[in-house]
């Protein structure tokens, strides 16, 4: 599939990636996120039942595979 922004022309190919989510005031990550990923510009498009199941994931309050360190900029 060709990539949606404007003037690129790469392609759209499947990959895991890292998705990470702001759910309240804390920042949930995700692994082995399956999504298409432009090969040119690095546009992401989840899938809109992806998204359905990152959000049933959080809000069943599954425990997490593992804890992340999150940093503040400033
Ligand atoms: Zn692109």
């Amino acid at each position: 599939m060709k990539c949606s922004i404007q003037g690129c022309p790469g392609q759209y190919e499947h990959r895991l990636i890292v998705h990470t989510v702001k759910h309240g005031r804390q920042v949930v990550v995700f692994e082995d996120v399956p999504a298409e990923v432009c090969d040119v510009c690095s546009d992401t498009l989840l899938a809109p039942e992806t998204i359905r199941h990152l959000e049933e994931l959080m809000n069943r309050e599954a425990k997490p595979r593992s804890h992340a360190p999150v940093f503040a900029y400033a």
